[in-house]
């Protein structure tokens, strides 16, 4: 099964359907960060070198009950308006007169946004009559949400099922996201080392599993270590453990043993002895006494895993070290994509917080993918097939 491409399209003079995934973090009126905006250029240029019947839609955030103004997509046409250096018209009302009627009434120099998918009850839910709302009496449906392909939603599900195969199709960044994160669950470049971290192991367990396959090295940190550790019967203090999920790490060491892949635990922590942003910062070597949990991995940790992260050809990196929303306990996670950035061959980063922490610690650039896409990612690592390529296949 291959991918059917926006290029494989003949577009000229056509009515497109296209949802990106425009869901940016918006403060009183702001946008704070603008990367899902950048990264859906290319497509909607690419279109618009094309043809000018133009229709983009897109969700942003869970509003809820049919939506209040601060959930509005307003501030992202007018920067859409801004970059393109077109008029961008938001349609507020399109549930009940059809997208296409109002993208008929606009002139060549106008393109279309839609507000807010979810401000209809119907996107969610994946409800038929709001998919021919959506893209009835189109030529083309492009999808380059790569971050919502994991929801089967009424734009991203429904409406894609209402043309024909041929007339569906991905954009780039949709591309873009699928072959780096490819290339990762299928023939990755030895070493492959995978670096997992955050809260919680049962969070993570599948996609764990499935790298398991592939990976030659697995570095555990932040809070899921310390189930590990426990596991291992080294003592965590109060440390987070999911003293429930025991099954699940055992069932973990046993799939790395048999597929002699490494799994590197920490031998240190910053350690505080209550989960506070002002606590003190306490190193630890080996065994935390009770009293004290786990915050960080410290300096030795964090030199080891430099070390095989340095010698990897592929490395794929999911969970902070640590609590690295706070100063004094982000040193690990800082350090991971520090000695990532060293590495001569494939780096990917994937995961809503580990994406914040490596644009944070200043190396993003040296990186060879950062997914735009969260869940979507993690469940595409897991080796799903979501529901949203799905239908963008020959
Ligand atoms: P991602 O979004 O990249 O998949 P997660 O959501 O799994 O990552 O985990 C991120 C969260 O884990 C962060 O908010 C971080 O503060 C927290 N975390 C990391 N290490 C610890 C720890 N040792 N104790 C408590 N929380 C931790
Ligand atoms: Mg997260």
């Amino acid at each position: 099964m291959q991918l059917r491409k926006i290029e494989d399209l003949e577009l000229t003079g056509k009515k497109v359907f296209l949802r990106l995934d425009l869901n940016v973090p918006i403060k009183n009126g702001k946008i704070q960060d603008e990367t899902r905006i950048s990264e859906a250029l290319p497509t909607i240029k690419y279109i618009l070198e094309r043809t000018s019947r133009l229709t983009m839609a897109s969700h942003l955030g869970r509003p809820q009950n049919g939506g209040s103004p601060a959930d509005s997509l307003e501030p992202v046409g007018a920067k859409l308006s801004e970059l393109l250096e077109r008029e961008v018209v938001l349609f507020p009302d399109y549930a009940t007169e059809s997208t296409i009627q109002l993208l008929n009434t606009l002139s060549k120099n106008q393109v279309m946004l839609l507000e807010n998918l979810r401000f209809n009850p119907g996107e969610e839910a994946n409800n038929v009559e709001f998919a021919h709302a959506l893209v009835d009496g189109y030529d083309f449906y492009i999808n380059d949400a790569f971050g919502t392909s994991h929801r089967a939603h009424a734009s991203v599900s429904a409406a894609a099922e209402l043309l024909s195969a041929d007339r569906r199709a991905a954009g780039y960044l949709m591309q873009k996201e699928i072959t780096a994160l490819s290339e990762i669950v299928s023939r990755p470049a030895a070493p492959f080392t995978v670096i997992m971290g955050g809260s919680k192991v049962s969070d993570k367990i599948s996609v764990i599993l499935n790298l398991l396959n592939t990976c030659n090295h697995m570095l555990i940190g932040g809070a899921m270590a310390y189930t590990f550790l426990k596991f291992k019967g080294i003592d965590v203090g109060s440390s987070r453990v999911e003293a429930d999920k025991m099954d699940l790490v055992e069932t973990i060491f046993r799939n790395a043993e048999s597929r002699k892949v490494q799994i590197h635990l920490p031998v240190d922590h910053l350690c505080a002895n209550e989960f506070a942003e002002t606590a003190a910062a306490i190193p630890v070597s080996g065994a935390i006494p009770a009293g004290l949990m786990g915050l960080d991995i410290g300096p030795e940790t964090q030199k080891a895993f430099a070390r095989v992260i340095r010698e990897s050809k592929t490395v794929f990196w999911n969970g902070p070290m640590g609590v690295f929303e706070w100063p004094k306990f982000s040193k690990g996670t800082m350090s991971i994509a520090e000695a990532m950035a060293d590495v001569r061959g494939k780096t990917v980063v994937g995961g809503g917080d580990s994406v914040s922490a490596v644009h944070q610690s200043g190396f993003a650039s040296k990186m060879t993918h950062i997914s735009t896409g969260g869940g979507a990612s993690l469940e595409f690592l897991e080796g799903k097939v979501l529901p949203g390529i799905k239908l963008l296949m020959k």
